[in-house]
């Protein structure tokens, strides 16, 4: 995962694709104590994995340098990290793979797909591999309803800041950051100086239903932005330009997978929660060796023909998942009092298998 970090550099840079690239590592910040207990777990959990310097821990002070939020105690900070405008990513890939031969047909929902075989309602399609790649959207493919969750995750972005408020916040680079609550937040500067700021806390929907009219939910939405200005409340009075969402694919055991079933014929990438930009572009590398039949070592890797457990049936799915989140945000409020991670937000998070 970390030298695929620079894969994807090194492929826009060869392909001449401009995505506004940067790498300069990620800081998640330590805003309570309970977030710093977390953050000396993540560095001891690194270190028994075995890549003792994936992570370097700082104090306050030092963290307060990079990211001017209100109230760091400390950080976790690693190298291994680059922001992407994304879109420009994928129109770039795509204009690339379509040189090379391949058509790429949009608007064109695959209804169902078997051994060789995808049915669209404009016709259906034969392949030798069939690649499904479908991530928060397989749900609606009945036999994959239990498979995965979809997960909504919203996002905004601000009117370009400027130079003045950036200096003082410690926003003058590209850093990617967030803080270590439960709740899961993320944020980036764009090339072009916007605060994109985002998180989950949306709903799961029952039956694992998917709709465009949940990537904009306002009330969720609405909170993002306050936990914008909570950190950085000289943002109070900045305009939100954008606001987008859509559903991230999470299996019961939050493990990514990638393989391919050489007797129906069916390949597979995905449910790589809310981390799929790199892992996309890791699971592509790995889907053509699998396919072409080409050996190499990331072939063996444990993303490989990794399966996981299904999600339990409705209604005990829609009730787990919902009070995972609510207890994620009671656990986040609690350590804002105490100092102590919360024990009911680690519970009930283990209980959803969210980590
Ligand atoms: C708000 C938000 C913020 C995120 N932030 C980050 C981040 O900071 N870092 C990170 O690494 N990841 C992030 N992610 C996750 C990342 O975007 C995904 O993991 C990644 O896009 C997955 O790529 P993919 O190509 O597998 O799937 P997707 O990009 O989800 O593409 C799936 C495709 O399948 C198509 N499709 C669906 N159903 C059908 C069908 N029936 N027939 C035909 N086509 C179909 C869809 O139209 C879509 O084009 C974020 C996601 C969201 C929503």
């Amino acid at each position: 995962m970390n030298d695929t970090v620079d894969e994807i550099g090194h492929v826009l840079r060869d392909e001449g694709i401009d995505a506004d690239y940067t790498k300069q590592g990620f800081l998640s910040l330590a805003r309570s104590s309970a977030q710093v207990s977390r953050a000396r777990a993540a560095v001891r959990a690194s270190e028994a994995f075995g890549l003792p310097n994936q992570w370097r821990l700082m104090d306050g002070r030092e963290a307060t340098a990079l990211v001017a939020a209100e109230g760091c105690v400390g950080a976790l900070y690693t190298d291994h990290c680059a922001v992407v405008h994304p879109g420009r990513l994928v129109r770039g890939l795509a204009r690339v793979v379509e040189a090379l031969g391949a058509c790429i047909y949009e608007r064109t929902p695959a209804t169902s797909f078997s051994k060789n075989n995808i049915t669209t309602p404009g016709g259906s399609v034969r392949a030798p591999v069939v690649v499904r790649a479908t991530e928060g959207f397989t749900t609606q493919f009945k036999e994959y309803r239990r498979a995965l969750i979809p997960l909504y995750s919203l996002v905004l972005a601000t009117e370009p800041l400027s130079e003045r408020l950036r200096t003082e916040l410690n926003l003058n680079h590209r850093m990617a950051f967030n803080d270590m609550r439960h709740l899961r937040v993320y944020a980036q500067v764009t090339a072009d100086g916007r605060l994109v700021f985002g998180g989950r806390g949306a709903p799961y929907h029952f039956g694992s239903k998917v709709s465009s009219q949940y990537d904009l939910v306002d009330d969720v939405h609405e909170k993002i932005q306050a936990t914008m200005t909570e950190f950085f409340p000289a943002l109070s009075g900045v305009r939100v330009t954008h606001r987008w969402g859509c559903a991230l694919a999470v299996p019961r055991d939050w493990h990514p997978s990638v393989g391919l079933d050489r007797k129906t014929g069916v390949a597979w990438a995905g449910q790589y929660v809310g981390d799929g930009v790199a892992t996309s572009n890791l699971a592509g590398r790995i889907l053509r060796n699998l396919i072409l039949l080409r050996d190499e070592e990331i072939n063996h890797l444990p993303i490989v023909n990794h399966r996981s457990p299904q999600w339990e049936p409705e209604p005990f799915r829609w009730l787990g998942v919902n009070l995972g989140h609510y207890a994620a945000g009671i656990g986040d409020a609690e350590e804002r009092l105490a100092k102590r991670p919360s024990r009911v937000a680690g519970v009930l998070e283990s209980l959803t298998g969210a980590h």
